[in-house]
């Protein structure tokens, strides 16, 4: 500052003689414009409207016709000063030269990073200088931004009781959540399930139907948690009894006739898929990529879910059916011998007679009907608050996107299409995109503990037979 004061002084010798110039030439208003150049543009930006651990905190600066001298980004609360990050650029020659236009200064503002932050609110500061000629005044541009400074973590209280969850199951949750939290759920491992707000419920009152996800997630890695917008975050463990499941091996011998029928059918389905190669080579990818390509797919869907229960009582299996394959189910894919790939089967298959209709577990709107890669031909039903059922393999679909359809009403017939070895439904069940065993879904005792006891389930209204 000391430096672009001096050489603001040294060009006063000069401007008596310009500013005549000027008179007759102009305005001295005008003048003075163009002596100066425009001002920098400074804008100061957060990641957070409030500061708690870390807040990102953004200031772009711009000059584009003389350039930038230096520029600075400071935080102040009280008396108390600090520095974020600072820059300054050389001269452009006499000849012209390199002149810096714009740039950012980007830091991490918050306890984490300021140990001496206290509750109340700090000043974000950003100081611009423009690039020193000796016709310039270099006064800086300086811009403030005040944020809130918040330390403490939301309340956060577990109101139901008997929490158990077996691994790749469902369990849920009631808790009474600070009004200042901005988000709140439950954490599994890295999967986070949102809370919606508890139909009835007093105000923050929050419930959450959540997954525990088939691999590495135990009961230490599960917890409650809320977050306000300064990031201060709460968490808390709930689960009283976690079941960990035993992996369940199944083997699948891929021969050439099974890959000429199903591989050029998917392929010729599935636009933008990778095509070279043998029919394994291609089969590998299906069975890889596209499987991993059509879960995003599936978990963007499932976060369409209606916040209600479109659902009640336990979800149905298609009549006289048999399971013949089970969720979890790791299976290792042998062809001509050797082995050649590992999937976990995330579904519930069953069987009946070839082209058995399939009717809706419960009741739900059809998010997606059509083709869906290796699944086949597929519906994909919401039943609200994030659970969804998924039928796959089917021969034919009798349902349009949009549409609710009752428990039992039929959404269309088994079949073989996708990757099915024989006619069978493939069902799967997803809990805000993630897939968990179905079979708890068919259980009605499953139903009335782990979720009718703790959750305003809408009373079974209809008296249809469930068979
Ligand atoms: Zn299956």
């Amino acid at each position: 500052m000391a430096h672009l004061g001096r050489r603001e002084h040294r060009g006063k010798g000069l401007l008596v003689v310009l500013l005549l110039a000027a008179v007759t030439g102009g305005g001295v208003a005008a003048w003075l414009g163009l002596r100066q150049g425009p001002l920098p543009s400074v804008a100061i930006s957060s990641d957070r409207p409030a500061v708690g651990p870390a807040t990102r905190v953004t200031a772009r600066f711009a000059e584009p016709q003389r350039g930038l001298g230096g520029v600075r980004l400071e935080l102040q609360q009280g008396e108390r000063v600090e520095v974020l990050g600072e820059r300054t650029f050389p001269r452009p020659g006499v000849l012209g030269g390199a002149r810096t236009g714009e740039t950012a200064l980007e830091a991490q503002v918050g306890t984490r990073h300021q140990a001496w932050l206290q509750e109340g609110e700090v000043v974000v500061r950003a100081v611009a200088e423009r690039a020193v000629g000796y016709l310039r005044s270099a006064a800086p541009v300086i811009v403030e931004t005040r944020l809130p400074v918040r330390l403490h973590p939301p309340r956060l209280g577990v109101l139901s009781k008997q929490h158990y969850v077996r691994q790749g199951g469902v369990g849920s949750v009631v808790a009474q959540v600070d009004p200042a939290a901005v988000r709140s759920g439950v954490l599994a491992g890295t999967r986070e399930f949102r809370s919606f707000p508890l139909p009835g419920g007093a105000s923050g009152q929050v419930f959450v139907i959540y997954g525990m996800p088939w691999e590495g997630v135990t009961a230490a890695d599960v917890r409650l948690f809320a977050e306000d917008a300064a990031g201060n975050r709460a968490e808390q463990a709930f689960v009283d009894l976690f079941k960990p499941v035993a992996r369940r091996p199944g083997s699948i011998e891929i021969d050439d006739a099974f890959l000429q029928r199903v591989v050029p059918s998917i392929v010729g389905q599935t636009p933008g898929l990778d095509a070279s190669g043998s029919l394994l080579d291609q089969y590998l990818r299906i069975n890889g990529a596209l499987r991993r390509a059509i879960l995003t797919q599936l978990g963007e869907l499932c976060a369409k879910s209606e916040e209600r229960f479109l659902w009640e009582g336990p979800f149905l299996q298609m009549p006289n059916s048999a399971r013949m394959a089970g969720f979890a189910e790791t299976r290792t894919y042998r062809y001509q011998g050797r082995v050649v790939d590992t999937q976990t089967h995330l579904g519930l298959d069953l069987a009946s007679t070839s082209r058995a209709e399939v009717p809706a577990a419960n009741r739900g709107r059809v998010t997606f009907a059509g083709w869906l890669g290796l699944y086949g031909n597929a519906v994909l039903l919401d039943h609200g608050f994030g659970v969804a059922t998924l039928y796959g393999h089917l021969s034919e679909i009798v349902v349009e996107a949009g549409e609710v359809v009752e428990k039992g009403q039929s959404v269309g017939r088994s079949g073989t299409t996708g990757l099915a070895g024989g006619d069978h439904l493939h069902l799967e069940v997803f809990v805000q995109g993630l897939s968990v065993d179905p079979a708890e879904w068919l259980d009605a005792h499953w139903i009335q503990d782990n979720l009718a006891s703790k959750l305003p389930l809408p009373p079974p209204t209809r008296s249809r037979v469930e068979s």
